[in-house]
């Protein structure tokens, strides 16, 4: 592998990873990526476009119709369970290198990003062994049975956001299954995804098994998404992107499983833990800079508790600790890019030209050295915002959350469905059988009660309406991943009766 300078000073190299073999891009072309924090240049990479995603798909067929598919599931599990050990045993490099490629905060790559990574394998590791059939109990003297197979190679299109957790949640449960697998990281972040591929060479994967080709999405990403042999495709990013894909998927008929965009309500009712709110609404919006596509973006606060509330939750944003990444005090990095820094501050205008207010931060803080090359940006909240305006339906993906007041349990919820997304909500409160009617009533694939931003391997998490389809995580994201075949016996050994005789 020809990477991995330790000093981040100099730029680290990375070739794509191809049937077991580290190798240039076809073209000889490669890219940069900088360091979100200052701007410097953090790696240099290898660019993969058509002409390489051909070749890893090639590479990916052979693996799993030759020695992928005479590994036993027991042993599947072996080696997902080695990776996990491998990643935790690194895990300290491996977060200053995520927090470099990204700019989030160490603290998070260390004590959330690399814990998940790590529990994400351990997990699939278990189910490689369960994967199993069903008997059907069908009339007559027949046997019926299923086999639940892989669904065969996999293209896996991952975001800059999380970029090795998004890594673990495509590859671990497609491992399990028994598939093959054609990665593309985002051309922002790609450095985490080629270190995890030295891993997954060092776990002992055959050859073939998963491929990592990182280049554009324009190119790599639609050569992969419009591949003619790939089985499945599974893409993490905008909604806008996640149409495209999904269009030219279609044209194989590519099973697709989209995880796209959000623009949560997260609700403060009267009755709830005023300061575990505020602690909540924060976690729900300048978690990750607030690039989380889960992110409690609308804030629904109860009229009646509205100007505590604001008070609280102003005092506490302003003192959020924004600065180096690398720092283990700091609350929020940069953002990953300066074209999503200009995303934001673009978003700032639209809001205050659309009649919001901003109550705090609204533009990028002062920082020294180094520092003010880097892409950051103040927690921000608007008040007095309408649910119908832009910055209410429009995903921002930064750490800018609009504050809507509510009167009603029934306008609220009414308000809460009225946008194109449905991936998450959350909801504070201390009335168990309300907390419980919005769970009901909210369409998303995920509900906070009194919590936000919770996860785990085993529990599933997916969108509803435009925030896309499929479930990753839990054993529903084996549903993905796997096929089933039924098969019919005759017990009888009779002739079929219609033309028998
Ligand atoms: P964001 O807007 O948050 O950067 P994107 O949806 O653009 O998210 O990117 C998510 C992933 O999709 C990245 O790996 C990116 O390279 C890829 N991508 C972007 N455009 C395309 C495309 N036209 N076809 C396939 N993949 C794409």
């Amino acid at each position: 592998m020809s990477s991995a300078k330790s000093a981040s000073e100099t730029p680290r190299k990375y070739q794509l990873f191809i049937d077991g073999q580290w190798v240039d891009a076809e073209s000889g072309k490669t890219f940069t990526t900088p360091n979100p924090a200052t701007g410097a240049t953090l790696a240099e990479v290898a660019e993969g476009d058509k002409a390489d995603i051909d070749k890893a798909v090639e590479a990916a067929r052979r693996a799993f119709e030759g020695p992928w598919s005479k590994v036993s599931a027991r042993d599947r599990g072996k080696l997902l369970y080695k990776l996990s050990q491998l990643i935790d045993a690194k895990s300290k490099e491996l977060a200053a290198i995520e927090t470099s490629d990204n700019g989030k905060p160490i603290k998070e790559t260390s004590y959330v990003d690399l814990p998940q990574v790590v529990e994400n394998f351990e997990y699939f590791a278990g189910w490689a062994t369960k994967i199993e059939g069903e008997t059907i109990p069908v009339p007559g003297q027949m046997f019926n049975y299923t086999l639940r197979e892989p669904v065969g190679v996999c293209g896996q299109i991952i975001p800059w956001n999380f970029p090795l957790l998004m890594a673990a949640w495509k590859l671990a449960p497609a491992l399990a299954a028994g598939n093959t697998i054609v990665l593309k990281p985002a051309e922002q972040t790609p450095v985490g995804a080629m270190e995890l591929a030295a891993l997954i060479q060092e776990a002992g994967f055959p050859d073939g098994v998963v491929n990592v080709v990182p280049g554009y999405g324009e190119t790599a990403g639609a050569a992969l998404a419009s591949h003619k042999d790939i089985d499945k495709l599974a893409f993490t990013g905008s909604t806008e992107v996640g149409k495209l894909v999904a269009k030219s998927a279609a044209d194989n008929l590519t099973k697709v499983s989209l995880e796209l965009g959000g623009k949560a309500p997260n609700i403060v009712f009267a009755d709830a833990d005023l300061e575990q709110a505020v602690n909540g609404a924060m976690m729900g919006i300048f978690f990750n800079q607030g690039q989380v596509c889960c992110a409690g973006s609308r804030l629904f606060l109860d009229a009646r508790v509205k100007d505590e509330f604001l008070d609280r939750f102003k005092e506490k944003s302003a003192r959020v600790r924004v600065g180096d990444p690398m720092d283990k005090n700091t609350q929020m990095g940069p953002q990953v890019s300066e074209e999503q820094l200009n995303r934001i501050k673009g978003y700032v205008d639209i809001a205050k030209g659309e009649g919001a207010q901003v109550l705090t931060g609204g533009c990028p803080p002062q920082l020294e050295g180094d520092f003010q090359k880097g892409y950051f940006f103040q927690p921000t909240i608007f008040g007095d915002v309408q649910n119908s305006m832009r910055v209410a339906q429009e995903e921002i993906f930064g750490p800018v959350v609009s504050v809507i007041t509510f009167e009603n349990e029934d306008d609220l919820i009414k308000q809460a469905n009225e946008v194109a997304y449905g991936l998450s909500a959350g909801i504070w409160t201390k009335d168990i059988t309300r907390a419980h009617r919005f769970a009901k009533a909210v369409h998303a694939g995920v509900v906070w009660i009194n919590t936000y931003n919770m996860f785990n391997a085993a529990s599933p998490f997916g969108g509803y309406k435009q925030s896309g389809y499929g479930r990753e995580m839990g054993k529903h994201a084996l549903e993905m991943y796997t096929q089933v075949k039924s098969v019919w016996v005759d017990l009888s050994g009779k002739p079929i009766g219609w033309f028998g005789n």
